[in-house]
């Protein structure tokens, strides 16, 4: 009897420390996270936002160094970056991190509201880094942002590991003011999801993320990638437009975002893959009068296109501002022939939808397949949602 008494006080006193080691356990990850909050608000991607646009919050812990991305060679003219030195490179922005529940994932990626009822067109154009958007879209959005139409680019993650000499918090918060850059150059929305590069999973949480986004900005158009490319990101978010591609519409996902009442259409953009099938070009859009729009906009990822990115390396990064601007006269025109090289392969297509006389002077393209899920779109609607297509 004695002996159990003594037992239960023994069990007893564990059970109250185990309570007591709890107690302090929570009041110190309450104040680790508000720490780490403010630290978050305070951080310079703060400053990034309009007030129209909201600056991604910095959500989500760094990534490592990762192993550089597959080649990516075929999306950028010149690999070779210049010389850059890794501390003067990673001295300009300084990260911070906090933690992130899945609301407020999506409440730090609502970007501008969505205005309703002017009559003009919404497009949202998701890539998987903060580059993709602009090197498949730049043109068509400009064009469509020239005539007040509303667009937004999407990066669907942070581009953390996509560059040969910094990575993480740093790295992603250059990718941001870059993408921003852009974006106003060309007149349109932008953002960056707080999700790290290389790490994307077509997961429920990131279907719903989608979802969400494409009916904040109730979009009368969306565009992504393929689910067949090279890089796993690039996959899973032509997978994870697919997964929205009807759920948009379906009032009881998501009921914190009101459905939307349409399909959208959904657009891929181009890529150079063939296998299971390979990219149709059912819309070939002129972008001439936007080249050179498009061609500064990503002139201003530097750490993508002067600077190489994930492959490039310390021997082929300009050491000064002469080799930094002969850099830059290079990739414009490596960016020029590029997208020639699209209007030659398409020049069918454009003398289809602009004429012969028209469509056999286009010197520059970007080119879209529609996606089979999503709405449909008659001849006549086409050159409504593309407006600056010849009105036949
Ligand atoms: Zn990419």
């Amino acid at each position: 009897m004695q002996s159990l008494r003594c037992s239960s006080l023994v069990v007893l006193v564990r059970v109250l420390g185990q309570i007591g080691i709890g107690v302090l356990a929570v009041v110190a990850t309450t104040q680790a996270i508000e720490v780490l909050r403010q630290e978050a608000n305070q951080s310079p991607s703060g400053g990034l936002g309009t007030p129209q646009q909201p600056a991604t919050l910095w959500v989500s812990a760094v990534s490592e160094s990762g192993p550089a991305e597959l080649s990516r060679s075929f999306e950028k003219p010149f690999q070779t970056g210049p010389v850059l030195d890794p501390e003067t490179v990673s001295g300009h922005f300084a990260g911070s991190n906090s933690l992130a529940s899945e609301q407020e994932l999506v409440s730090a990626s609502t970007g501008e509201a969505a205005p309703s009822g002017d009559g003009k067109l919404r497009i949202i154009c998701f890539g998987a880094h903060p580059d993709d958007a602009e090197l498949r879209c730049g043109g068509v959005a400009a064009l469509w942002a020239a005539e007040g139409h509303h667009v937004k680019f999407v990066s669907v993650t942070n581009g953390d590991i996509g560059h040969w000499a910094m990575a993480g918090g740093p790295l992603a918060q250059r990718r941001i003011a870059e993408a921003q850059h852009a974006a106003n150059i060309l007149g349109i929305q932008t953002e960056v999801l707080d999700i790290h590069d290389g790490e994307l999973v077509p997961t429920l949480e990131n279907r719903k993320l989608i979802t969400r986004l494409i009916r904040q900005w109730q979009a009368d158009v969306v565009i992504g990638h393929r689910p067949y490319d090279y890089h796993p990101d690039h996959r899973y978010v032509g997978v994870l437009i697919q997964d929205s591609a009807f759920m948009v519409t379906v009032p009881f996902i998501c009921p914190d975002t009101p459905p939307l009442k349409r399909n959208p259409v959904f657009l891929y953009s181009y890529d150079s893959f063939q296998r299971p099938v390979p990219f149709r070009a059912d819309i070939v859009i002129a972008i001439d009068s936007v080249i050179d729009k498009k061609i500064d906009a990503l002139l201003r990822m530097e750490s993508q296109f002067i600077e190489g990115g994930a492959l490039g390396s310390a021997e082929t990064t300009p050491k000064t501002p002469q080799q930094r601007e002969a850099k830059r006269q290079q990739v414009k025109e490596s960016f020029r022939r590029r997208f020639a090289e699209l209007a030659n392969r398409y020049r069918d297509k454009l003398i289809e939808l602009y004429g012969k006389d028209l469509g056999q002077k286009v010197q520059y393209a970007e080119a879209f397949e529609i996606c089979e899920y999503g709405r449909q779109p008659s001849k006549e609607e086409l050159r409504r949602l593309f407006p600056f297509l010849p009105q036949q």
